[in-house]
């Protein structure tokens, strides 16, 4: 009997052990699902716990519940995968054969990258990640108490999972602290390695302006060095420095310790990949799907999703020896909580960065495009839904895997 194997058992690993169980082509392989524990966590819900917009029990629930009944799950650290045997070696030293390999084992915060940052003495005190559980707990508790001064938002670096979480996080903040009407003695500070708010020109610009809207001080192109802990001090390689009362951050996201080994690695430990197919350059009997991989788009549940329509027929497609026929065009779309209830959404590929207009659902342009509205954060809260009823079961979805220019407004200059 043949064997996949699949690491990783978060957003892109479920879904992708539930759609193969549906391959009539895998009827007769086995299917194991690996993953280090049995918590599968809703992390955009992270975003929502500092400001007691979700209660932080409703963000973990059992990986097992959403994973195939015919897939066998083991819980166990992958410790190395081993490309010539074509094995993956687990912490207890049992090994599992594969025929063909997904790695789904996303992203890993590494604040001890970060001098400072983990071994600083303000570490869970002053200064926080909230792309953690324990972290956005934490950061709960401190946002209740600040009284006055600054709360900074920083990202040390890009890629990151979610690029547009800290953004939506400093936006929620200056709300939160304006609800409660200490708005006027807080201020918000969002602290980014890039020129502008966003990867992306034209979100960045209307990002950029928002912001300002808000009265969130942005200060750019600040590549992080160190965290001074007894100034309470963001240091930058050019010698800038930046004080906070209150520091959430995004420390360093790199691809996990066993991606990084396997020798298909980039210097991240992003694991590369065909673009368009999934497939790893250097190895054909290895996929990979999700925040593990290289691809040049957002790291996001919704690029997950999307992937998974070309990575699951294109792995069908090999092992029957036929042609990849199925290209990933690097959709992703994510909605940002701008405060006030309202979210913009954003909506692009590899080609076409974010336009305004109207993204459809069922066809019908529903929501607004780069542009803040209450539709958008219903649909943003509704999500969660979504996620655990849709998503990971690999149902589809009211729209179409590939981006569509229907209801997009293309500007003059770019016709
Ligand atoms: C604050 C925040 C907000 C977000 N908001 C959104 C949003 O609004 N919309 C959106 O689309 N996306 C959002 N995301 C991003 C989204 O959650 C991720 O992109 C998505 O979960 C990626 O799925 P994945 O399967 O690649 O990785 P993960 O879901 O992180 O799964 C990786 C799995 O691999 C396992 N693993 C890793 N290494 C090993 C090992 N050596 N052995 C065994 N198991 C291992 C881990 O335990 C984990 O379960 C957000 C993320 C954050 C942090």
């Amino acid at each position: 009997m043949k064997n996949i194997v699949v690491l990783g058992a978060g957003t892109a690993g479920t879904m992708a052990a539930n759609m193969l169980t549906k391959e009539k082509v895998f009827e007769n392989w086995t299917i194991t699902v690996v993953d280090k524990n049995n918590d599968h966590e809703y992390q955009p819900g992270f975003l929502f716990v500092p400001f007691g917009m979700m209660p932080a029990k409703r963000i973990t629930k059992s990986r097992r519940k959403f994973l195939p009944k015919r897939a066998a799950f083991v819980q166990e650290d992958v410790v190395a995968i081993d490309r010539d045997a074509q094995v993956v070696v687990l912490e207890s030293g049992e090994r599992l054969p594969y025929d063909q390999l997904i790695i789904a084992t996303g992203t890993v915060p590494r604040p001890d990258l970060v001098p400072g940052m983990e071994d600083g003495s303000l570490w869970y005190d002053k200064v926080f990640d909230f792309y953690t559980l324990k972290g956005a707990e934490g950061l709960k508790a401190e946002l209740k108490e600040l009284k006055r001064g600054r709360l900074v938002v920083n990202v040390c670096e890009m890629p990151i999972k979610c690029p547009v979480a800290p953004l939506e996080f400093a936006l929620l903040a200056q709300d939160y602290l304006r609800k409660r009407g200490r708005g006027f003695d807080v201020d918000v500070v969002f602290v980014t390695p890039l020129d502008g708010a966003f990867t992306k020109p034209v979100a960045s610009e209307a990002l950029g302006h928002l912001l300002a809207e808000r009265g969130i001080e942005v200060v750019t192109d600040f590549q992080i060095e160190s965290i001074d802990n007894e100034r309470a001090e963001l240091v930058s390689y050019d010698g800038r420095r930046v004080h906070f009362d209150l520091l959430a951050t995004v420390p360093p996201n790199h691809g996990s310790k066993v991606a990084a080994d396997s020798g298909l690695a980039d210097e991240a430990g992003f694991i590369e990949v065909n673009k368009h197919t999934l497939q790893a350059v250097a190895d054909p009997n290895v996929w990979c799907a999700g925040d593990a991989t290289n691809v040049p788009t957002s790291k996001a549940g919704s690029v997950a999703h999307f992937e998974m329509d070309a990575l699951v027929p294109n792995l069908v497609a090999a092992v029957q020896d036929l042609p990849l026929t199925h290209s990933f065009d690097g959709h992703a779309n994510c909605f940002i909580e701008s405060g006030r209830g309202e979210a913009l959404l954003l909506d692009f590929n590899y080609d076409q960065e974010p336009l305004p207009g109207r993204f459809p659902i069922y066809g019908v342009p529903a929501l607004r495009l780069l542009g803040p509205s209450y539709l958008n954060h219903a649909s943003k809260m509704g999500f969660e839904l979504v996620y655990w009823n849709m998503l990971l079961p690999g149902r589809p979805l009211p729209f179409s895997a590939d981006m569509k220019m229907d209801g997009k407004i293309v500007p003059e200059d770019a016709r």
